[in-house]
């Protein structure tokens, strides 16, 4: 999400005749734009816009925007006197305005509103990729995980009309994009905020599906509660729908589940996996996992690390926990000790490269359906299978944006390496 809105902030700026500078030194504006979703995040970009202060009298304009700037609101001010504007998740919109406040009147400025007003214009967004795309289906969370600052700095969900989407992903088919990201905090609640839609979201992947030209459609990122059958349904009948979802547990203990505010026990998650394999044979799943929540004991851990290895989940984002200020597991004691969360974090990671070099194995040996992204620093091709896989391979830069059948010879760590299947000649009779 983040992404998608650095992407729309480059696009508001060059309207106003800006132009994007690879590096520091020629910027008359710096733009940051942060997450707060573990404390580590907020430390590094807070050290970044330290240095600047100290550096150099004569120096750009610089503006926070992002999840910090609604959690943390004028003390950005209070820590960074050299900061110029802060700029909510929420006021995207209100960037050239609040830079012409800045420029007219030398003041700071702040501007963080807790609710979104669906006024984006998404085709100013300023995209490298030419292949790939994130479109934003839904923003906020109501869901409340008693860890996260999500919905204290994104504010309430609100879902994007469904006619707006479709027809940005009709431009977005005709400039050539093969593969959508529909994105939210929790893109399957789509439409609950507006029931006179009657769409949710498994309608808005049927009216999707049927755009010409957009050959894959993802989605991230899901909550288990939400997920329907369907949804799942969907996905075993839509040909542009992958075989690929974030299916987040979090932990393994229904205790901890519980305290977490999650909405499900592990008993009715791995329900709700068996369910999905079997209407989806096959279907990838990936997973984000906190360990040291609050009270988490070694046997609660070890209940994380056995469902992991039941589950094999083939895309994992592992954390340890990080007490989030404003949150309600802020007011428990973090009481894990960080060696304790380092060595549980370590001994999942370990798990889960196991795992997925296993996962990877498999496919050695057969061809698998290729979308060609890009050509990597050593010249070889580089793209994604349907269920999120790398591949590299050797070919020519007019396959950038083709689907390819790729012969897959070997991996190593987190890549498939394959060669080109090739197509037989056309034959004239
Ligand atoms: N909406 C998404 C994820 C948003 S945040 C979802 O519910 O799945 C991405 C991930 O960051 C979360 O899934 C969680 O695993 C992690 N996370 C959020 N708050 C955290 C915290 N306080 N400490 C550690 N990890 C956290
Ligand atoms: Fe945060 Fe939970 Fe919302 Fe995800 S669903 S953004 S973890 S509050």
């Amino acid at each position: 999400m983040n992404e998608l809105d650095s992407e729309l902030m480059i696009g508001a700026l060059e309207n106003r005749g800006m132009k994007r500078v690879r590096e520091e030194e020629d910027a008359d504006l710096l733009l940051f734009n942060t997450c707060s979703i573990r404390d580590l995040a907020e430390r590094k970009v807070m050290g970044k816009i330290g240095q600047l202060g100290r550096a150099s009298k004569n120096r750009p304009l610089i503006g926070v925007t992002g999840c910090m700037a609604n959690a943390k609101k004028e003390r950005i001010f209070r820590k960074l006197p050299h900061v110029d504007f802060v700029l909510g998740t929420n006021n995207i919109t209100d960037l050239n305005s609040v830079l012409d406040e800045v420029l007219e009147t030398g003041k700071q400025t702040l501007k963080t509103d807790m609710h979104f007003e669906e006024n984006l214009n998404y085709m100013d967004a300023v995209r490298d990729d030419p292949v790939k795309a994130f479109v934003s289906i839904i923003r906020g969370c109501d869901k409340y995980c008693t860890y996260c600052v999500v919905p204290y700095t994104r504010g309430k969900e609100v879902s994007r009309p469904p006619e707006d989407i479709e027809s940005e992903v009709k431009k977005l088919a005709s400039s050539g994009y093969k593969e959508i990201t529909l994105l939210g905090q929790n893109v399957n609640s789509y439409g609950h905020d507006q029931p006179k839609w009657n769409e949710l979201f498994h309608d808005l992947l049927y009216r999707l599906d049927k755009i010409d030209g957009i050959e894959r459609i993802r989605f991230m990122t899901s909550h288990p509660c939400d997920i329907t059958v369907e949804l799942m349904e969907a996905i075993r009948d839509l040909p542009s729908l992958c075989e690929f979802v974030h299916f987040p547990i979090q932990a393994g203990s229904s205790r901890i589940l519980r305290k977490m505010n999650r909405r499900y026990t592990l008993e009715s998650y791995l329900e709700k996996v068996e369910l999905f394999r079997k209407i989806v044979p096959g279907v990838s799943l990936g997973t984000d996992i906190i360990v040291g929540f609050p009270t988490e004991t070694e046997e609660e851990f070890q209940m994380t690390y056995d469902v992991f290895k039941q589950i094999r989940y083939s895309v994992a984002f592992i954390f340890a926990y990080s007490a989030r200020k404003g949150t309600p597991a802020y007011r428990w004691k973090d009481d894990i000790p960080e060696e304790v969360k380092n060595d549980r974090l370590h001994r999942l990671m370990d798990l889960h490269q196991e795992i997925a070099k296993e996962d990877m194995e498999t496919f050695i040996g057969s061809p698998t359906q290729v979308l060609v992204e890009s050509k990597n620093k050593n010249g070889q091709l580089k793209g994604r299978t349907r269920c999120w896989k790398k591949v590299i391979f050797s070919g020519t830069e007019d396959l950038i944006g083709t689907l390819q059948s790729v012969d897959i010879t070997g991996c190593n760590h987190q890549t498939l390496l394959g060669e080109l299947v090739k197509k037989p000649a056309l034959q004239i009779v």
